[in-house]
């Protein structure tokens, strides 16, 4: 027997049009890429998304088609957002800090008929403009005003484009699991895939992301999404921030520490999320300016392991709670996050603060198991670990236009590629990606763990640890460092700082300082580049 509810297809339009009619006074605030700064309201936001409707509607977009964004976090962005995918097509977010041969091969797989961008990268796009060979019109996403002269296909600004249109347009109707959005994820090996988001797919993921144990946003935030809407949905903060009418404010270009600082102040943010290679730079100019954030109330730390020091720091010397999050671009990406639970929060701090070093609980609607290599499941004891597998309404089931084959198993469960434990409680610990865990002597050692511990020491900048071919354990840990401000920590005390704080068999066989790590597109170490660069080295304890 079905039941007897409405058919209420799953929109995200929807989120606009209830913005409109609940808060529709609410502000958002852009630091533009112009240089000044730029508000207005909810109101005002969903009649523009409505002309970016019409506009494309008038220019011939269908519904299905890609139309694609290179662009910092602004008003305008989520304009597109919103009325690309309101009007049935698909709004394509292009990672600006990929490889220009990167940003062409993904603009091309995915046939992007319109490329929007911010000035910022007319002058990338000018270099690869000839091998985009689908794209049919650029936009500018400024006024006339501050149009660059470029030789940009058809250019044209982003306001003369929608300047004609009325805004008198009723979004569409159509199947809730029509595509809306497309992000495509780095790819460290091979070439980037793209991850297809549908409309329900970002709906429920936006029920679930407004949660209180979860982002817990609300109509008395103000949010600042640091992270990026092109990594990964900006975390889904720009659907949940108009669906609950909590103040939003984009950062534009800009993630410096002091920029950060005084935007947290002049707006009253509450709450934010960034990557931590972000808090790290606004934790250094906190501290070397002796700045307060008095406003902020909670961070948002994922992409990468949030190290323990930096969690204590917020808690402890800023009085900001962190909420440690885990996701993957093909979970739209929230997958767990570290909020305490009632027993758990009556825990003493230095107990609670191991459990926010954790990656969280996982999230109704992302279900999550560990096995073996044999896929049997392991027992969710905080000890054993294996291979992270989830399923759900927001997980991929498969990669735009079938790239990398069949990706869920017989059960439907999506491989993470991370390895984690799972504890009684639910606390899910990332300990690795499957492909950078250390092996040795037929035990795995915790890259991340590892580079956690090292970053804690007041004259490490950044720590990444690879293993190394060793004869008789298989591989042994490398700690590479980038010194603070130039003061290099001999081995020997680095290896005294970690004792204690690691197993004694992971203490690193040798320490190395560089001037710099390298990173990938969304901020991770780059730890394949790494192994290349240091494939002959040669151990001591060799
Ligand atoms: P990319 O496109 O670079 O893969 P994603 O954001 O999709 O970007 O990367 C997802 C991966 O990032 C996860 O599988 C995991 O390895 C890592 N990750 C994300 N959040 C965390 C976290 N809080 N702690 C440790 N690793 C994380």
């Amino acid at each position: 027997m079905l039941g007897l509810m409405q058919d209420w297809p799953l929109l995200v339009s929807k989120i606009l049009l209830h913005a409109e009619v609940a808060h529709s006074d609410v502000e958002v605030v852009t630091l533009r890429v112009e240089g000044d700064e730029h508000r207005y309201t909810y109101g005002e936001m969903a009649h523009r998304s409505r002309q970016v409707a019409q506009a494309l509607t008038r220019y011939g977009i269908n519904r299905g088609d890609r139309v694609a964004t290179l662009a910092w976090n602004t008003y305008r962005h989520v304009e597109l957002w919103y009325g690309i995918a309101g009007m049935g097509a698909v709004a394509h977010t292009i990672n600006p800090r990929l490889f220009p041969e990167q940003i062409v091969y993904i603009a091309n797989h995915a046939q992007d008929r319109i490329l929007c961008t911010d000035i910022t990268f007319v002058p990338l796009l000018e270099k690869i403009k000839d091998a985009l060979t689908t794209i049919e019109t650029f936009v500018v996403m400024t006024d006339d005003e501050h149009m660059p002269e470029t030789s940009l296909k058809n250019a044209v600004s982003y306001e003369t484009f929608i300047a004609g249109e009325s805004g008198a347009f009723d979004w569409p109707e159509f199947d809730e699991n029509t595509a809306a959005g497309l992000c495509y994820t780095s790819g460290t090996t091979g070439n980037p895939k793209g991850v297809l988001y549908s409309h329900r797919s970002n709906m429920l993921h936006t029920f679930a992301g407004c949660l209180t144990d979860t982002l817990g946003v609300s109509a008395f935030d103000v949010v600042l999404p640091v992270v990026p809407m092109f990594h990964a949905n900006a975390w889904g903060i720009p659907y949940a921030t108009p669906a609950v009418g909590a103040k939003l404010v984009m950062g534009g270009p800009n993630h410096d520490g002091k920029t950060l600082h005084k935007l947290i102040v002049d707006e009253q943010i509450s709450m934010t999320a960034a990557v931590p290679t972000v808090w790290l730079m606004l934790l250094n100019y906190l501290r070397e300016s002796g700045e307060k954030v008095e406003s902020l109330r909670k961070v948002v730390i994922g992409g990468s392991a949030a190290p323990r020091s930096m969690i204590e720091a917020f808690e402890k010397d800023f009085g900001v709670e962190v909420s440690h999050a885990w996701g993957m671009t093909e979970m739209s990406p929230l997958g767990s996050v570290g909020a305490l639970t009632g027993k758990t929060s009556k825990l003493p701090w230095e107990q609670r603060l191991d459990l926010k070093c954790k990656q969280g609980r996982g999230v109704l609607g992302a279900e999550m198991k560990i096995t073996d290599e044999e896929n049997n499941e392991l027992p969710r004891d905080g000890v054993a670990y294996g291979h992270l597998k989830v399923r759900g309404p927001w997980i991929a089931k498969e990669y735009f236009r079938h790239e990398g084959g069949d990706i869920l198993d017989e059960e439907g469960w999506f491989d993470t590629g991370d390895v984690a434990t799972i504890d009684p409680d639910g606390f899910m610990q990332i300990t690795d990606r499957s492909k950078d865990v250390i092996k040795s002597g037929g035990e795995w050692i915790s890259s991340i763990d590892l580079e956690n511990a090292a970053v804690g020491h007041p004259d490490v900048a950044e720590a990444a640890v690879i293993g190394i071919f060793h004869p008789k354990w298989d591989e042994r840990p490398l700690l590479v460092l980038v010194a603070q401000n130039g003061k290099e920590v001999p081995k020997d005390e680095v290896i005294e700082f970690l004792r204690g704080k690691v197993a004694k068999w992971w203490l690193p066989d040798d320490v190395v300082y560089v001037d710099k790590i390298p990173h990938t597109a969304t901020g991770k170490i780059q730890k394949m580049e790494l192994r290349q660069q240091f494939k002959d080295y040669k151990l001591p304890t060799y």
